[in-house]
């Protein structure tokens, strides 16, 4: 037998996010948003369960390369651009559309003799100060690309729509925008998840939804989205592989940190910060356990420290639970953003961060 530590991608939960960013935008085309193995996914189960998209956006010319290597025939944004001029010829090659946020980039594209032309996503920077060129520059460049025959879409980001009252706001960000493209006709791509949820004003020819499509909160809190309809795109579990039997004031783990208030069982998780769960989930982090009831299980909290390999579980609410007990670490039970939340980061940096050595099944 295999550690039981599994990573299961749902495609119908795929499938069914789509379509909610269809439902939700359905002016618009959609770029899914696939950067970093989508989002810990992997490419393979995404091109599965997003096939009816408009468009892949994603970073690197090697996974551009993928997905052509996986037969994708639709379009492929790199989304910030070629990072070196030598990747001209196999952008072209690649049929990849081009984000194009600086100077540098205007130059390798007015220089390269393309045989045919490009469709560049021209990126203004409206306020959130990371990739970007300012108003003035940006005119300048569409108008040099444009002249060059190159197919136009005006593209920003914006810093602030999973929040309100934050500056930039997205109306701010949207105002200095709508000002800047005044009388160049061309499409354009503005919304994440957070805007395509929120923002619906701030839409856009292309939406890009990253995080939603995978069924998690772009706040990083599972309550923005418990009313949105989406689902866990995928569920990550282990066993208890043992079970241990503590007295009152036994600790747990290295360090200690759970004392025992009464005689109590606690479940050993195949399942550690080597897996990607994070090291710094406090006690009281739930994941569900097998057995028992009947929804089939129940929520424990961990208690001690997460090692490299194991976890460990109070199972006073799991009196059913034994070796070889499900647990789901997240997953439709359990949503990755309560983990998150829990380890002071965001479901984002836990799906992306799964570690290789986590088997993966497209289901
Ligand atoms: C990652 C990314 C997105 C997707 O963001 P989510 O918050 O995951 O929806 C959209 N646009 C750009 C430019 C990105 O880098």
């Amino acid at each position: 037998m295999n550690r039981p530590i599994l990573a299961s991608i749902h495609i119908d939960a795929f499938r069914h996010n789509l379509n909610r960013v269809r439902e939700l935008a359905p002016e618009s085309k959609i770029w899914a948003v696939v950067k970093s193995g989508a989002y810990g996914h992997t490419f393979e189960a995404a091109l599965k369960g997003l096939a009816s998209t408009d468009g892949f956006a994603l970073l690197n010319m090697q996974n551009a390369q993928r997905l052509r290597d996986a037969c994708w025939q639709g379009r492929i944004l790199l989304l910030e651009g070629l990072f070196h001029e030598n990747e001209m010829s196999l952008a072209e090659k690649l049929s990849c559309d081009l984000v194009v946020h600086c100077e540098m980039q205007v130059q390798w594209l007015e220089k390269y003799v393309a045989h045919k032309p490009f469709n560049i996503f021209l990126k203004m920077n409206t306020g959130m100060n990371r990739l970007g060129l300012k108003p003035e520059a940006y005119r300048t460049a569409f108008h040099r690309l444009h002249a060059a025959g190159n197919k136009m879409h005006h593209m920003t980001h914006f810093a602030n729509a999973d929040q309100v009252d934050r500056l930039p706001t997205v109306g701010s960000q949207l105002e200095l925008f709508n000002d800047t493209i005044e009388g160049l006709e061309a499409p354009t791509s503005l919304a994440n998840s957070a805007a395509i949820l929120w923002h619906r004003n701030a839409l856009g020819d292309w939406v890009r939804p990253g995080i939603m499509l995978y069924g998690a909160s772009p706040t990083g809190l599972f309550a923005d989205i418990k009313n949105s309809h989406l689902k866990a795109v995928m569920q990550l579990e282990s066993e208890i592989i043992d079970i241990q039997v503590l007295d009152k004031g036994d600790r747990v783990g290295y360090g200690g940190r759970f004392e025992a208030p009464e005689t109590m069982r606690i479940g050993i998780v195949a399942c550690g910060y080597a897996d990607g769960y994070p090291r710094h989930a406090k006690d009281g982090t739930p994941v569900w356990v097998s057995g028992g009831t009947q929804d089939g299980g129940v929520v424990c909290p961990i208690v001690g420290r997460v090692s490299m390999d194991m976890l460990s579980i109070d199972l006073r609410n799991a009196p059913d639970a034994k070796i070889g007990s499900t647990v789901e670490l997240w997953g439709d039970k359990v949503p990755v953003d309560d983990v998150a939340q829990m380890s002071d980061t965001i479901g984002y940096e836990l799906l992306c961060a799964v570690a290789p050595r986590v088997p993966v099944v497209v289901k």
